[in-house]
């Protein structure tokens, strides 16, 4: 990204901007470089479901230089920055599939370590918060469930029933994104304590350690073929699973609250990595383009190749524009003043990213959908996002009747 360019329309502070050149160093220099060997690691049936010890280094290195929390606004957990000052960093951690976890700045853990800023007491804080905030162990977050249209948080039905001091668990999740990974030790679920409340108080969210009798990962799923080991996006079966009431977050009915909370700052940074993926993608369009002849000339000297060049830098600068404005809202007027602008990039950068991979693929011929090159797995992920933190047809809706209402 021209960051100076940018800078013109959205004043980042001078720590953001050190902090871009070293995060762009590393992403370059040390992660890009190390893909080979984490994709042979997930393509070993041995090894795929444990973590290369490469990537534990990397996260050290990381750390040491103090790339490490940048997505915490809170000064004192995290880096400090703020939305806007992190989007463009959000932005280079998105041009590799890798690079999020190794600067502990991946979903779900970033959302997961807010809720638990935000909403968890002390007490319930302390056995998790630390060590997450210190890339020792794993968090997920367990809210869609099979069975019902999960897309509208009210459906979601899993019971958490009250027995004495304790919650008593039944039912199913899945799609529960890092339940797959063995060094994921908790889980936050949403589920059913108040059935007769208001439709937006029935559910509460509960602290569920992985390791608690009943909790069973049935499979991992697929996108398009990908299982995303050693991460997983899982089946959970949960059998007569037995947690304190004291696990409970903040109170009992608030759990529509908390996700709402939870999804604000955390669809800023999948659009800021997806725009990043992107751009990785049109300098793989711009490279093939150069380097690649097909009936008498180079690629780029073909008008359709040029079209494919051109629409995509348009598209890309469009959504990073819109990202970056949602930050500054967000900065400026919090989660609901900024509700609008953070609908209108998870409708946007989604949709830009696929559109942007897909022509990629398309000027790679065969081998862009191979596992030659970066991009199948990417255009994955950017599809993921079309319904992964809520459908495009949702946040259409509620943009509409945003607009509607006046
Ligand atoms: C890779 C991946 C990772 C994920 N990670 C997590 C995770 O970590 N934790 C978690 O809890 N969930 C996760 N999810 C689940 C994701 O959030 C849900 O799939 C999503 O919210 C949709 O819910 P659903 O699948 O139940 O679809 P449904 O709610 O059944 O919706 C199906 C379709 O109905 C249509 N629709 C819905 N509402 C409307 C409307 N108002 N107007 C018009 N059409 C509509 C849309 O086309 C929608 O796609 C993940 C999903 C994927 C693919």
């Amino acid at each position: 990204m021209n960051t100076g360019r940018i800078a013109t329309l959205f004043p980042f502070s001078d720590r953001s901007r050190a902090l871009q050149a070293a995060v762009a160093r590393f992403v370059a220099e040390r992660i890009v470089p190390a893909e080979a060997a984490f994709h042979a690691h997930a393509a070993d049936p041995a090894v795929r479901w444990t973590i290369p010890p490469l990537l534990e280094s990397l996260k050290a290195e990381a750390k040491a230089q103090g790339l490490w929390n940048l997505f915490l606004p809170d000064p004192t957990h995290g880096a400090g920055l703020s939305n806007l000052d992190y989007a463009p960093i959000a932005e280079l951690t998105g041009r590799s599939l890798f690079a999020p976890e190794i600067f502990n700045c991946s979903a779900p853990d970033t959302g997961n370590m807010e809720v638990l800023l935000h909403f968890a007491t002390p007490e319930q804080r302390a056995p998790w918060l630390p060590r997450l905030l210190a890339g020792e162990i794993r968090s997920a977050f367990a809210m869609t469930e099979p069975d019902v249209a999960s897309s509208d948080a009210t459906n979601i039905a899993l019971p958490i029933v009250r027995d004495g001091d304790e919650f008593v668990i039944n039912g199913r999740k899945w799609w529960t994104t890092g339940g797959g990974d063995p060094r994921c030790e908790l889980l936050i679920v949403m589920g059913v304590t108040d059935p007769d409340g208001p439709a937006h108080r029935r559910q509460s969210m509960v602290l569920v350690p992985m390791a608690t009798p009943g909790v069973r990962v049935v499979r991992p799923l697929t996108v398009f073929g990908y299982d995303d080991a050693p991460n997983g996006h899982v089946e959970i079966e949960f059998t007569d699973v037995r947690v304190p009431v004291a696990n409970l977050l903040r109170d009992s009915g608030s759990g529509f609250e908390i996700a709402q909370a939870r999804l604000g700052p955390g669809r800023i940074h999948h659009c800021m990595r997806l725009i990043g993926l992107a751009q990785r993608a049109l300098e793989a369009i711009v490279e093939r383009a150069r380097t690649r002849e097909a009936f008498g000339r180079p690629l780029g000297g073909h008008g359709m190749a040029q079209e494919a060049i051109a629409r995509s830098r348009c598209e890309i600068e469009q959504a990073r524009l819109l990202t970056l404005q949602a930050a500054a809202a967000l900065d400026a007027h919090g989660n609901k003043g900024a509700k609008d602008l953070i609908g209108m990039i998870k409708i946007v950068a989604p949709r830009m990213a696929c559109d942007v991979i897909d022509r990629a693929m398309q000027i790679h011929g065969g081998g862009g959908l191979s596992q030659d090159h970066f991009l199948a797995q990417a255009y994955a992920g950017a599809r993921s996002l079309r319904l992964a933190d809520g459908p495009d047809e949702v946040h259409l809706a509620a943009l509409a009747r945003s607009m509607l209402k006046g």
